[in-house]
């Protein structure tokens, strides 16, 4: 197990400037076209998308299932507010809760995953009577200003410190086993040790203060990260203990993209609140929502809180939920089992192969290949380069322009995330 620790200086490296404002003269490419696996720049060059845009396309870009449910809903009603009952929205929750773990009970519909974590938040400090929420280290929650807050990427972390409220949050260290800040001889030892530390900081924190551990189960753009074996069991007990409600962020790794329906259930634990998002549509549609177990759907209402919003739960994007959760179960959860194995080996040959590949991880169709010298564990990144000339920017823009494949940048930005829409095969992992 590497000894290397996080440097806390890496932890605010920069990311280039991540464009917001869209015209054609700011845009290097401009995607007009997309089939499948691949989209199409307006001069008609392919890609292969292997990072599903913002690991979301799940199911590619042309699927027809999906986008007859949208129409249809569309001919039928293309609106119903959200805080009244649509049948296809009660669809899609019944759905949702089929495949969720089985403490949920509830489903709440909210529109982007950023919010879907805000709301949980809310929720979760709403039934808890307390304010603070743990995130941890290297973690991505989202862009708005709460969800940002409980974020510890550089940039949006770095971004929000002007003007955070900082006194409802605090953090904990990752399970990491490469580059860990622990000192574990093991991935049992590591899973004490990391949940140990979380102890500490409620502790430290104040136990009363705190109204829920918010996490994702698989490092999200942060690095694809899994939890060893045994962290997550801990954690359930750790936050029965403290009457603390543990939270999952399973926007990025729910609906098959690491194997499972959701990441938690390759861990075995039940969460008491999850919020998903992106794979829920595939993104052919926003949508995203937090689902709850029975004491906390019954509090919040008969507390009465408002979180809903006018496009939550939005029945053409329901309706391409509904469709997205029937491909998935019909032919795509498999598929990921299928292929995972394959990307792996591959990923790992990167690993013997290259010099300057650290470490390679992931699960599912979920990966990160870490630019780190396997030897001191250094990044190879800004540290060593000049700004604007990171190699791992460098390796995203020529597999784009010279190799016509899209990857994925991750935070901090020395990582490259590798995950693929489902409906790839063999000869597009090689061709990646
Ligand atoms: N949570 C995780 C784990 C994410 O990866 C993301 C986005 O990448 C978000 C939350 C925020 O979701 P959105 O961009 O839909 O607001």
């Amino acid at each position: 197990m590497s000894k290397q620790t996080i440097d806390s200086s890496e932890a605010s490296s920069s990311f280039p400037a991540i464009p917001h404002w869209h015209s054609p003269e700011r845009s290097a490419m401009t995607i007009t076209e997309a089939e499948g696996a691949r989209v199409y720049d307006e001069s008609g060059n392919e890609y292969l998308d292997f990072c599903s845009q913002l690991i979301c396309t799940n199911l590619g870009h042309d699927n027809q299932a999906v986008i007859e449910a949208m129409n249809e809903q569309l001919h039928r009603v293309p609106y119903v507010a959200s805080a009244q009952q649509n049948d296809t929205r009660d669809e899609l929750a019944n759905r949702l809760l089929d495949i969720a773990p089985d403490s949920l009970t509830d489903v709440f519909f909210s529109i982007s995953g950023s919010d879907a974590n805000e709301a949980a938040a809310h929720i979760a400090r709403s039934v808890s009577d307390s304010h603070k929420i743990l995130t941890r280290y290297r973690s991505y929650h989202g862009s708005t200003y709460g969800a940002g807050t409980l974020t510890t990427d550089p940039v949006t972390k770095n971004a929000l410190s002007q003007y955070a409220d900082t006194t409802g949050r605090a953090h904990f260290l990752p399970p990491i086993s490469y580059r860990s800040p622990f000192n574990a001889d093991s991935e049992a030892e590591l899973a004490e040790q990391a949940a140990d530390h979380v102890e500490y900081v409620i502790k430290n924190e104040g136990p009363d203060s705190i109204a829920g551990i918010l996490t994702e189960p698989i490092g999200g753009s942060s690095g694809a990260f899994t939890a060893p074996e045994g962290y997550f069991e801990r954690l359930r007990e750790i936050c029965d203990r403290y009457d603390i409600l543990l939270i999952v962020d399973e926007v990025m790794t729910g609906f098959g993209r690491c194997g499972d329906w959701f990441g938690i259930q390759t861990e075995g634990v039940e969460p008491d609140i999850l919020t998903f998002a992106k794979g829920v549509t595939g993104s052919y549609a926003p949508l995203a929502g937090v689902m709850v177990n029975d004491d906390i759907a019954t509090e919040i209402d008969d507390d009465g809180i408002d979180i809903g919003q006018t496009w939550g739960g939005h029945p053409v994007s329901c309706a391409a939920g509904v469709a997205a959760v029937e491909e998935y179960d019909r032919h795509y959860l498999d598929r990921v089992q299928e292929l995972s194995p394959y990307l792996e080996r591959r990923l790992r040959e990167l690993e013997t192969d290259h010099d300057v590949v650290g470490d390679v991880r992931g699960r599912g169709l979920h990966w990160a290949v870490e630019f780190t010298d396997p030897e001191t564990g250094e990044p190879f990144f800004d540290n060593r380069y000049e700004e604007g000339d990171d190699p791992v920017k460098g390796v995203l823009r020529t597999a784009a322009a010279e190799h016509n494949v899209m990857f994925g940048p991750g935070k901090p930005s020395f990582q490259l995330m590798v995950a693929p829409p489902f409906c790839i095969d063999e000869s597009d992992i090689d061709e990646a």
